[in-house]
């Protein structure tokens, strides 16, 4: 072939390791749906554009289009759509297969882990709490690596992997009173020593994320952390839902209000629903369950921050 890059996209999509991810992939994103399905969760269907979008707490280049008089921007995450799709009566429980852009700064952030482009199974619940959330994750993976155990066996040896055993409870670490500069460096080792995955709590970040009404300065949300140096599984939080708290974590994060009048207006007449929930980057869970060091391995097309777009 001409071009070491058209040469590297032949050779990943003959690799005999392919098939067995994507067998792997699909296994994993039916029992994901079946499983929430099962749940009394609704699907509801992912969206591309918007005016408001994730302002995420980390830099990204803007991803935004122009339609006739609007800009939209692109999807980051259907964090504000979610709380809306709860606002409808008897719609308690939602989950989304939600593609999701960023355009990470290369330099800030490791090909190994982050995609332009990856999709996350999202899922929010009307009135739960940050715990209802962890006891659904924990339900949900054991669930999900018994199941790919099972059906998966032959794949997963052609991969050369063993799954580690997956038992709830998964253990829980606050970073309250950490100091900020602590606290990826907490994650990361957890991430390299624990044999398990492991929730860490309470960290400062998107205005969205609930503080605790007692404690001012902690937040109710969480992450999952994958063992043998996988990293960061998921997000979640309880979320703010109330306007004047809303308006003062906007102000305190300097948020131009402007671009959130609707938003803001919703939450002033108290159509906001009280939810909790959280995301699961799938390449990341696809990855960890294949044992591949690339986020790249387990993707079809390539589109981690190194890409070379070849197709
Ligand atoms: P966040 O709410 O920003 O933490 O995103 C939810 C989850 O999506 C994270 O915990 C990761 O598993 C996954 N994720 C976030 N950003 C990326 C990315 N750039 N590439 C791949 N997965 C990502
Ligand atoms: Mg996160």
């Amino acid at each position: 072939m001409s071009t070491p890059s058209l040469n590297n996209f032949i050779n990943h999509i003959n690799s005999q390791h392919l098939p067995a991810i994507l067998k792997i992939q699909n296994v994993l994103l039916m029992e994901l749906q079946k499983f929430a399905h099962d749940q009394g969760f609704i699907q509801i269907m992912p969206l591309l554009m918007s005016p408001i979008t994730d302002p995420l707490n980390h830099d990204v280049y803007p991803a935004e289009l122009q339609y006739e008089e609007r800009k939209l921007k692109l999807t980051a995450s259907m964090i504000f759509h979610k709380q809306l799709a709860l606002i409808p009566e008897n719609i308690n429980k939602i989950y989304i297969m939600a593609p999701n852009i960023r355009l990470e700064l290369a330099k800030k952030k490791s090909s190994s882990n982050h995609l332009l482009e990856f999709s996350q199974f999202d899922i929010e619940i009307k009135n739960a709490n940050m715990d209802e959330i962890m006891a659904f994750i924990e339900k949900l993976y054991v669930h999900i690596f018994a199941v790919i155990e099972k059906e998966c066996a032959a794949e997963l040896t052609l991969l050369g992997r063993k799954l580690p055993k997956m038992k709830g409870a998964f253990p829980r670490y606050s970073t309250e009173g950490m100091p900020l500069t602590e606290v990826d460096a907490f994650c990361n080792k957890l991430s390299a020593e624990s044999p398990v995955p492991c929730f860490v709590t309470n960290f400062k970040r998107e205005f969205y994320d609930k503080e605790d009404p007692a404690k001012k300065g902690v937040y109710r949300n969480f992450d999952l952390v994958y063992p043998e140096n996988y990293g960061e599984a998921l997000s979640g939080a309880e979320r703010e839902y109330e306007y004047n708290q809303i308006i003062r974590r906007m102000q305190e994060l300097n948020t131009n209000l402007t671009a959130y009048e609707n938003y803001l207006e919703m939450s002033k007449h108290k159509l906001i629903p009280r939810t909790a929930g959280c995301g699961i980057g799938i390449q990341r869970l696809l990855k960890f369950i294949c044992g591949k060091p690339q986020i790249k391995d387990v993707c079809l097309f390539d589109r981690s921050i190194l890409s070379e777009f070849t197709f």
